[in-house]
């Protein structure tokens, strides 16, 4: 294969004592520079705020990460004008000249691998193995969109004879990100830099949970030499700020990751012309998914066990891409779950600063209670083959596993968000495949399987963005394994993909008669 200027960087090996040491002095350090205030920062100035909020450590409820300054309509309106005015010369400047600053911000965060992973730990109680691979994708996207951008920067020409034509691509204006906290440095960072490298200008709302960690990505943007005002960081309240914001009539595309309900919102409220509004929005919204993983009668049991508890549990099971429904040929059924339960049954539930910790918090008290309200279900319609214990200073839920779940009701239907699994028995392939697809979602899938004839027909019926065939379903990769859904799951093409920027960008057509 030939390099097309384009790798991704590798996470840390953790086996090496040093990384692990290294570690452990990242986690301790930001232990001890936690609680600190965060403000907004419009036009390269901090501003400052009239109300507060805090983000908590999932692990430890008590125990504030950081002091989080909500932004005001009226310095939402501030960060607009900002954008505004920053965009004409940003527009103007090469992809080169844009990408530039963008590898200067994955160096940076090269150089502080460490300390941005001990933050997602602290404040997103990501286990730090989990929380160095997003460090890796946040890299990732700065360096591959810069490459991107210069690709799609050459002109196209056709030229006929009297009659020169050129095909360009040029920014659409004004980005409003709206992140999730489940990635807080990854995705919020990926649709900044993809909306930066076309050159748009941007004002990234981070969700509630994650604002230290957009405060992070902020501080990364500047230091690599980004101009004030091409990047916004607006800490606020999504349901005031972040309406208002969809609402804008100078925000001219507005790239959202985050669940169903408020993607859908932002899209109807997006599409509404309002006074003053010379275009129309481009919304890209990457939501839900209720993804489920095939097992089937061929299936190697030993690598699909360890697949499904990785894809179900890790980061607790709230990763988008993560396995909600394991569905299962009936003549491996009960084998696969005695497997299954056992394997579970080893992970260490607990802190996520904890270094053997494989399972941590879920973000908040009111995600522990919704997951904790899904189990009860479980119990009701289901049979809960396994619950697992957690500590209970923190927002924790055990590793659940339901099993002999109908593949119509609330637990195979219904985004849970956590660690909980459901099992849903079917007669056969046919049936199975049918099955994972009967959800409103297509996001990720997966597929286990020694049947040659099972994987081509999963190829190509299998409705998810990202089909995954004897592995785990989570962790794609920037470039290798472009990331995103259909149907309920979004609208949009995928992030890290060859597609992703052109939805930044609006194409030009130039016709001369010479
Ligand atoms: P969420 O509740 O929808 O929030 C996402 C963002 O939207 C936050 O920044 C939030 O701000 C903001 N927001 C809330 N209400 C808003 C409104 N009315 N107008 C504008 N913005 C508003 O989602 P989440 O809980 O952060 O993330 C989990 C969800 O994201 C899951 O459904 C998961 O599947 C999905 N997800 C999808 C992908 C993908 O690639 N498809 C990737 C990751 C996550 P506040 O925090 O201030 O409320």
């Amino acid at each position: 294969i030939e390099f097309d200027g384009f790798a991704n960087a590798p996470d840390l090996d953790y086996a090496e004592l040093a990384n692990r040491e290294n570690a452990a002095r990242a986690i301790d350090q930001v232990g001890n520079n936690l609680g600190q205030t965060y403000q907004p920062i419009i036009n390269g100035n901090t501003v400052t705020a009239e109300n507060f909020v805090d983000s908590l450590n999932p692990s430890k409820s008590e125990q504030v990460v950081g002091k989080i300054g909500l932004a005001s309509i009226e310095q939402a309106d501030q960060a607009i004008a900002a954008a505004k005015q920053a965009f004409p010369a940003w527009k103007k400047m090469s992809a080169t000249d844009r990408g530039e600053i963008l590898r200067r911000a994955a160096d940076l965060m090269e150089q502080q691998r460490a300390e941005l992973s001990a933050w997602i730990v602290w404040e997103v109680g990501k286990p730090v193995r989990e929380a160095d691979a997003e460090v890796s994708e946040a890299i990732d996207f700065c360096r591959y969109y810069a490459k991107e951008m210069e690709r799609l920067a050459q002109p196209q020409y056709r030229h006929v004879p009297g009659e020169d034509n050129t095909y360009i691509y040029q920014p659409r204006g004004i980005a409003l990100v709206i992140s999730p906290w489940n990635f807080p440095l990854a995705i919020a960072m990926g649709m900044s830099v993809a909306a930066i490298a076309a050159g748009n200008t941007v004002i990234l709302k981070p969700a509630e949970q994650a604002s230290v960690i957009g405060a992070k990505i902020a501080e990364v943007l500047i230091a690599a030499g980004l101009p004030a005002g091409v990047f916004n960081y607006l800490p606020g309240k999504g349901s005031q700020v972040g309406a208002h914001l969809v609402k804008h009539p100078d925000v001219h595309l507005i790239a959202f990751t985050g669940s169903q309900e408020v993607g859908c919102n932002i899209y109807a409220e997006a599409a509404i012309l309002r006074t003053g509004q010379k275009h129309l929005k481009r919304v890209i919204a990457e939501m839900g998914g209720k993804n489920g993983m095939i097992i089937d009668e061929s299936s190697d049991l030993d690598q699909a066990v360890v697949g499904v508890v990785k894809s179900a549990f890790g980061y607790a099971g709230q990763k988008c891409s993560a396995c909600s429904r394991a569905i299962v040929v009936a003549s491996i059924y009960d084998p696969f779950i005695a497997r299954l339960v056992e394997a579970t049954r080893s992970l260490v539930v607990g802190d996520a600063t904890a270094p053997d910790t494989k399972v941590g918090p879920v973000i908040d008290g009111s995600a522990q209670a919704k997951i904790r309200s899904y189990i009860a279900k479980g119990h009701e319609t289901g049979k809960v083959a396994l619950e697992m214990p957690a500590p209970e200073h923190g927002f924790y839920v055990g590793p659940t596993i339901v099993t002999d779940v109908a593949p119509d009701g609330v637990l195979a239907q219904e985004e849970i968000f956590g660690p909980v699994l459901a099992v849903i028995k079917a007669e056969n392939f046919d049936q199975a495949l049918a099955i994972a697809n009967n959800t409103p979602y297509a996001l990720t899938g997966g597929l286990y399987s020694r049947t040659p004839s099972h994987i081509k027909r999963a190829y190509q019926e299998f409705e998810v963005g990202n089909l995954y065939i004897n592995r785990s379903i989570t962790g794609a990769l920037v470039d290798r394994h472009p990331f995103g859904g259909f149907k309920l799951s979004g609208v949009g093409s995928k992030a890290g993909g060859p597609d992703y920027l052109l939805q930044f960008l609006e194409p030009r057509a130039i016709t001369e008669n010479t």
